[in-house]
């Protein structure tokens, strides 16, 4: 079955009275070259557990399962179940779980399998393309590399270095954690129904050793969400908004991390974030700890 030819979607839907959902994003890949790039990118072998997540009528999990040691498909719309299991009724090395993925236990799933060498691939559903890479990158996913289509507009926040216009929060978090490769650019036109908009597949393979070892990440992600939250802002002034922090201790971190406090989030490198993330801590350990010195005083004195 060429599950990528147009007509043939068109079948499939006819033969099931399948509709296609516009809200879970349903937009099925029609391009041969691109489905092979994806697979491709993903260097499965028998030893490997690929889970997809969206799978729609199964166009990447079959040419997956063919090269994978097992393939778990990660399928929201139930609909697509019986799709699913006439589309790869042939293979014997694929499961169908019928969950949200976002409420999905990556983690567990994988330790479950028993496979050490995972693969975690998608062409996802772009209505939450940030919240499944959050997700991912949050849950410490145990994955080697995630190959993941997404809007082209969101791959290139991904990509994009400091001083970039579209450089933002999700570009320092997901460089934090991993290293980023564009697979692909795909243009709108290889999807039936085609969507509004151009895509493009990026490999993330998360950093097996940091660059540099945070000493607390909550902390990090507060001043980057913080710094982006208002990117119009001077430093000085966005980083009010991470909470348990004074003016003066604010522009003492700054200082501390050579980061004039004119600047905005927007310039800061992955490391000027990292090294300012470490002065704040700093900063909160040497008040903390005076405070629970003078803490200590006052319950001694009041006994
Ligand atoms: N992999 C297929 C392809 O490339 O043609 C389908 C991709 S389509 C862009 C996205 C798929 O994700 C759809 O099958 C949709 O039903 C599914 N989906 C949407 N939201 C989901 C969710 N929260 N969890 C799991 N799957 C979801």
């Amino acid at each position: 079955m060429k599950l990528y030819s147009p007509k043939e979607i068109s079948n499939i839907k006819d033969k099931f009275g399948f509709k296609l959902s516009k809200s879970l994003g349903q937009n099925f890949l029609t391009d041969k070259n691109i489905i092979d790039k994806i697979v491709d990118a993903t260097a499965a072998d028998e030893n490997t557990l690929v889970i997809e997540i969206g799978p729609g009528i199964g166009v990447l999990t079959g040419e997956l399962a063919q090269r994978a040691g097992k393939v778990i498909a990660i399928e929201i719309d139930r609909n697509l179940l019986p799709i699913l299991s006439y589309t790869l009724g042939e293979f014997d090395n694929v499961e169908v779980i019928n969950i949200d993925v976002l409420k999905a236990d990556l983690n567990r799933i994988i330790e479950d399998s028993g496979y050490e060498k995972v693969k975690i691939v998608g062409n996802l559903p772009y209505y939450i393309t940030t919240p499944i890479i959050m997700g991912l990158l949050e849950s410490k996913v145990k994955a080697d590399d995630i190959v993941i289509m997404m809007q082209k507009e969101v791959a290139d926040r991904i990509r994009s270095e400091e001083g970039s216009r579209v450089y933002g929060a999700i570009s320092v978090v997901v460089q934090y954690y991993c290293n980023v490769t564009q697979v692909a650019a795909v243009s709108k036109d290889v999807f039936y129904p085609p969507p509004k908009v151009d895509s493009a597949v990026l490999r993330l393979s998360p950093k097996k050793a940091k660059t540099h070892e945070l000493k607390d990440e909550a902390l990090f992600f507060s001043i980057i969400k913080a710094g982006f939250g208002q990117r119009r802002k001077t430093l000085s002034n966005s980083l009010g908004a991470v909470s348990g922090f004074t003016k003066d201790e604010i522009l003492r971190g700054l200082e501390a991390a050579g980061i004039e406090p004119k600047r905005r989030a927007e310039t800061l490198s992955l490391e000027e974030f990292s090294k300012l993330a470490d002065e704040f801590f700093d900063i909160r350990d040497a008040r903390d700890g005076k405070d629970s010195i003078r803490k200590e005083g006052d319950w001694g004195a009041s006994n």
